[in-house]
């Protein structure tokens, strides 16, 4: 009998994380995943060119995003997910990450009996402010299978009283992305495009809702970026979420010094950042795709849950309260970071969990 997963994805850094899974499932013929799209991100660079660039399937149950406020919107993406997933046809649910889709497809899947596999378990920035943080620290108390991309991921589980049975160390998953899709990179046009060369310009992302909705904060940050400009083209692939704050908060202006393009597929963003000086950001993945590939990486928050990025030393913090553009261009111009040294950082993520499942 095969074994049915229902797979929940809802947004961007969701679908970089399901890729290698999907990939890698045709070798397990007792296994059979049901793809289910939440519909948080729905714009097609947000959504559909991932989908079409990484060969993942297209989803068996695409849903629409719910209307409403955040917490409306939880609420019927719970109610939703619900409605399919007690079908009485799965054995488990697998979800990804930190999303609001992560958080009401695990309490889908435990008001369901169904047992629930949790991919980047554990990690912890320790600030129950950020939305992010709460969907992690609620995902992982409800799941019984964790798996961990880092050790502090195992240090943060079992000083919560998390069986340590349930916890396996099977690295990072986008990292394996990178793998995979690694030999497609150089196929982008992107430098071309954006008219920039290899070493010369800096890729910078926000979009952390702490960075955003805070008109000072995000003047400040912006500003950053007008700063580090003067020494490089900052090439800006502004989120729709930021783009919406910074009309709001009426900062258009300060978008001037920078080259501001749409969100990238994943083959030009990652062209670019492989050929990049640096990057400033507060992604989280990206955090973690930098410090595989050796690039200094800028994160402009008080706090990471990734604290194996700063110990390897490519990502260092920059806490928006005090910092210093300075302090950003000299990271930037580290050139001393070893790629590919983090241990189960690798191209067999997708093998340690399908052989768990
Ligand atoms: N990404 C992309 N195009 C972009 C920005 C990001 O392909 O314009 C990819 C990149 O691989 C990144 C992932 O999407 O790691 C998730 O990004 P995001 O920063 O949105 O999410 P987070 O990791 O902060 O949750």
């Amino acid at each position: 009998m095969k074994k049915r997963y229902a797979v929940i994805v809802g947004a961007r850094p969701n679908f970089v994380k399901a890729a290698p899974l999907f990939h890698r499932v045709k070798e397990y013929p007792d296994l059979a995943f049901t793809l289910i799209h939440t519909g948080q991100h729905f714009d097609h660079n947000m959504s559909k060119i991932f989908f079409d660039q990484m060969g993942i399937p297209k989803p068996d149950i695409q849903m629409e995003l719910p209307e409403g406020l955040p917490s409306e919107k939880l609420g019927k993406l719970f109610s939703n997910l619900k409605a399919v997933i007690h079908s009485g046809e799965y054995d488990g649910v697998i979800v990804f990450g930190d999303i609001n889709s992560t958080l009401a497809g695990a309490l889908a899947a435990t008001t369901g009996g169904l047992r629930l596999i949790h991919i980047e378990s554990g990690l912890r920035s320790h600030d129950r402010r950020m939305p992010e943080e709460l969907n992690r620290v609620i995902t992982d108390h409800l799941s019984d299978l964790l798996c961990v991309t880092e050790q502090s991921g195992f240090d943060n589980l079992a000083a919560e009283g998390v069986d340590p049975q349930k916890m396996q160390l099977v690295g990072n998953i986008m990292v394996e992305s990178i793998e995979i899709f690694r030999d497609t990179f150089d196929q982008s046009a992107i430098l071309e495009t954006l008219k920039v060369s290899p070493n010369e310009y800096v890729v910078a992302t926000v979009h952390r809702v702490e960075n955003t909705t805070d008109s000072a904060i995000l003047k400040k940050l912006l500003g950053v970026l007008s700063e580090v400009a003067k020494q490089y083209p900052v090439i800006f692939p502004l989120h729709p979420g930021t783009k919406n704050y910074i009309t709001e908060h009426g900062l258009g202006e300060l978008l001037e010094p920078l080259r501001v393009v749409d969100p990238v597929g994943y083959l030009d963003f990652m062209k670019l950042v492989m050929e990049a000086k640096g990057v400033v950001t507060d992604s989280g993945g990206l955090q973690e795709e930098t410090s595989h590939l050796g690039i200094p990486c800028c994160t402009l928050r008080d706090n990471t849950e990734r604290p194996i990025t700063l110990l390897l030393g490519s990502n260092k913090l920059f806490p928006i309260a005090d910092v210093e553009s300075a302090a950003v261009l000299t990271h930037l111009e580290r050139t001393d970071f070893v790629p590919g040294a983090i241990p189960f950082w690798d191209g067999e993520v997708s093998k340690r969990i399908l052989d768990l499942l």
